[in-house]
């Protein structure tokens, strides 16, 4: 007979294994099911910047689209809260350092676009606001004279992403979860008024069963979803990160910049992590469809052009050899907001994925955790809607 859980949640990624603790630590019998290792894939290979400030990819198509993602405000302020009591609400080490943000401008444009930004994040509750040549060289003197001004968030901030995953891996299995790796889910099917989960682990098979199912599974969202014929439409992303040798404390901030993509941080053992969005290429299998067993393909150009732009603005950087560059691919969806709520046409399915899983997974979680629980979650979901996609 198959054994039967409350939840079974799909995906071992830091969403997958933040839900599950949640789940767990409120009495839910919960089996977390991941294909290959905990945090193997884009939870334990990005770049661990929490922004709540909206990202270049967001006000860099105008007004409008601004205007749009801002509307998942609410969730950067609870992953805010969230991310700051993470380490004692599950009481693991996770490195989580919220020591402010910089959105930096080099010409008037682009310090017209951050004011308009700042105050269209100050509207939805966002501590954000703009500070001058002055102020920046006060607080990160480090930046190159050709910073004019920047939005500064000071709640903003890194977690260390290879390490977070699996403490709440350890946090999950600690409140109770049963946790399987190197099993895959591989068809769903409603049964009994819930749902049968069929798992296999190399050439063993076997069926489980649960009232509830969250899936987790970041770039694999889509394809989960056609197991139960569900539309979850993502688009899938492949971006490169660069780290560089360890250096002395030099960079308090996560630094990003308002005309184009750039992420700058400092871990807590002194290397410099840049990224912010510079692609790679994603593999692609005989039919075309994208492989995402695959890794991805580092571009020079994207190398060379991520350096460039950093080291334009932190100019201390042309003197620190990178010593690795990586690659890993995510998910974004076609309207650049998170699919977060009931799968369209599945009862008692929950899906969240789309755009800085890292950042928002807490929030995701905690959304995720109390529709299991047949709860209202806190946040008004109508925005993150997946049922958005198949209405005229
Ligand atoms: C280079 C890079 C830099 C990034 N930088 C940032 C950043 O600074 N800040 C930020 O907020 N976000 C960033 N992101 C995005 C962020 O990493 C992701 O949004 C987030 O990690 C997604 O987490 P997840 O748990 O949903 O998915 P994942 O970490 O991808 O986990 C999904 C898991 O589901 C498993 N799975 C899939 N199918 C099945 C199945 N059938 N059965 C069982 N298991 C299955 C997979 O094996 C995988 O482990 C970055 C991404 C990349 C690639």
């Amino acid at each position: 007979m198959a054994r039967n859980f409350d939840t079974i949640v799909i995906g071992g990624g830091l969403l997958g294994c933040s839900t599950a603790w949640m789940i767990a630590r409120e009495g839910g019998r919960v089996l977390l099911v991941e294909r290959d290792q905990i945090n193997q894939h884009a939870s334990g290979s990005n770049a661990g910047s929490l922004h709540f400030q909206l990202e270049y990819r967001m006000i860099e198509r105008g007004t409008e689209a601004a205007l749009k993602a801002a509307e998942a405000m609410p969730l950067h302020l609870q992953a805010a809260e969230l991310w700051s009591a993470l380490p004692a609400l599950c009481g693991e080490t996770i490195e989580v350092k919220q020591t402010g943000g910089l959105m930096i401008a080099e010409n008037a444009e682009q310090v017209a676009l951050l004011e308009k930004k700042t105050a269209l994040e100050r509207s939805w509750g966002l501590d954000n606001r703009m500070i001058d040549r002055a102020e920046i060289e006060r607080i990160a003197p480090y930046l190159s004279d050709r910073v004019i001004a920047a939005a500064h968030c000071p709640i903003e901030g890194k977690a260390d992403a290879r390490t977070a995953g699996p403490a709440l891996a350890r946090a999950a299995l600690k409140a109770g979860a049963e946790i399987r790796t190197r099993t895959e889910v591989t068809g769903l099917s409603r049964s009994g008024g819930g749902w049968q989960v069929a798992l296999s682990a190399g050439s063993t098979s076997e069926p489980v069963s649960a009232q509830t199912i969250v899936i987790a599974a970041g770039v694999w969202t889509t394809r989960i979803g056609q197991m139960m014929e569900a539309d979850l439409p993502t688009i899938p992303l492949a971006l490169m990160m660069t780290v560089t040798q360890r250096v002395p404390k030099l960079i308090p901030h996560l630094v990003q910049h308002a005309g184009g993509r750039l992420s700058l941080k400092q871990a807590l053992d002194g290397n410099i992590l840049i990224g912010g969005g510079w692609p790679a290429r994603l593999m692609r299998d005989a039919r075309g469809e994208p492989d995402f067993d695959a890794k991805p393909s580092l571009l020079l150009s994207s190398l060379s052009g991520n350096a460039e732009m950093a080291i334009c603005v932190l100019p201390a950087l042309s003197r620190v050899p990178a010593i690795r560059s990586w690659v890993g691919t995510t998910t974004v969806t076609p309207d650049q907001l998170p699919l977060v709520g009931a799968v369209p046409g599945c009862p008692g399915a929950f899906v969240a994925t789309g755009g800085s899983a890292f950042t928002l997974g807490p929030s995701f979680a905690q959304v995720l955790a109390a529709l299991v629980a047949g709860r209202r979650p806190e946040t008004d979901l109508t925005a993150f809607d997946p049922a958005r996609y198949g209405r005229s």
